[in-house]
């Protein structure tokens, strides 16, 4: 079997930035919170938890956190009325938003300060959408498999003909810029584009689709809840070929029936869980390892 590993694997800039720190507060001896799963993959929380980490899940937060203790935001940023709660709850925060996350909650503040209707396309149910929306107010979010007519009469019913368009950061870019080219066509809307996509999945969706063209299936590493794993998932399955989305060997289906197979992560999976997988798999169907790009 041949074995094709992605050329871009392992933690994105802003994860790794989040972990890192993270750890090395908790090795420093620093009683250490965090608002909801600091990333989305289960083993890194895994981990983090068994160095000590005690996360914060519901917006509920202690009245008393131990003397010293701090909080870190996580990548995708909160909405600003929770992180002033977790300001009157500790005497630290730390904010690990990512620098990239960051200037698209500045972009979409200056947008709609230029009295902009901000149309997002992303998740409702997204971090990184709940603390974007929770910085606007003049905003409709778009998510993929809309209707483009609903989308069209909620925008129209709006009062300004002023839009524009962004895009949660981890988004299909081929999707993002399909709805701009129908959004443009709409007569009567003054439409501008952002394109706020990180590059590092742009990259990503660009080699699962060409590992998908050269493979006869696809091994797609990451988190359950990761939102850019499933994207890379649904790119692979889109293009008819298999994906199977696991997270440790033990997950894997037979693949003897493959020829070749790819291997491609999400950019909150750390390099050691592909490698067991890709050890895993190479052991037990003598594969040839091919590193892509
Ligand atoms: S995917 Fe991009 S925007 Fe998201 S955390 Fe990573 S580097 Fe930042």
């Amino acid at each position: 079997m041949k074995i094709y590993m992605a050329a871009s694997t392992g933690f994105c800039y802003g994860v790794n930035r989040a972990v890192t720190t993270c750890e090395r507060l908790l090795k420093s001896g620093v009683t250490l919170y965090s608002q909801g799963e600091l990333v989305h993959n289960e083993e890194v929380v895994k981990h983090l938890r068994k160095l000590g980490l005690k996360v914060l899940n519901n917006g509920k937060f202690p009245l008393k956190p131990e003397q010293g203790s701090a909080v870190v935001i996580r990548a995708h940023g909160v909405p600003p009325n929770i992180e002033s709660a977790l300001k009157k709850s500790f005497e630290r925060v730390i904010d690990l938003t990512c620098p990239i996350v960051y200037n698209v909650f500045r972009l979409a503040e200056k947008l709609e300060k230029q009295g902009k209707l901000l149309v997002i396309f992303g998740r409702k149910d997204h971090a990184e959408v709940n603390a974007l929306c929770g910085r606007v107010k003049n905003y409709v979010i778009v998510e993929p498999g809309y209707d483009p007519s609903t989308v069209y009469s909620t925008i129209l019913k709006k009062a300004t003909k002023r839009i524009a368009l962004i895009s949660q950061t981890t988004m299909d870019h081929r999707e993002f810029m399909d709805f701009a080219e129908q959004v443009k066509l709409v007569v009567d809307l003054e439409v501008e584009i952002f394109d706020t996509i990180c590059n590092v999945t742009v990259k990503r969706e660009e080699e699962a689709r060409e590992l998908a063209t050269r493979c006869a299936a696809v091994v797609v590493v990451g988190g359950k809840h990761s939102s850019n794993t499933k994207k890379l998932v649904t790119i692979v399955e889109k293009s008819g070929k298999p994906a199977f989305h696991v997270r440790s060997p033990e997950e894997l289906p037979p693949l003897q029936e493959f020829e070749s197979v790819g291997i491609i992560s999400g950019t909150s999976t750390p390099y050691t869980q592909i490698q067991r997988i890709l050890d895993y798999i190479e052991t037990k169907y003598e594969g040839e390892v091919i590193h892509n790009g």
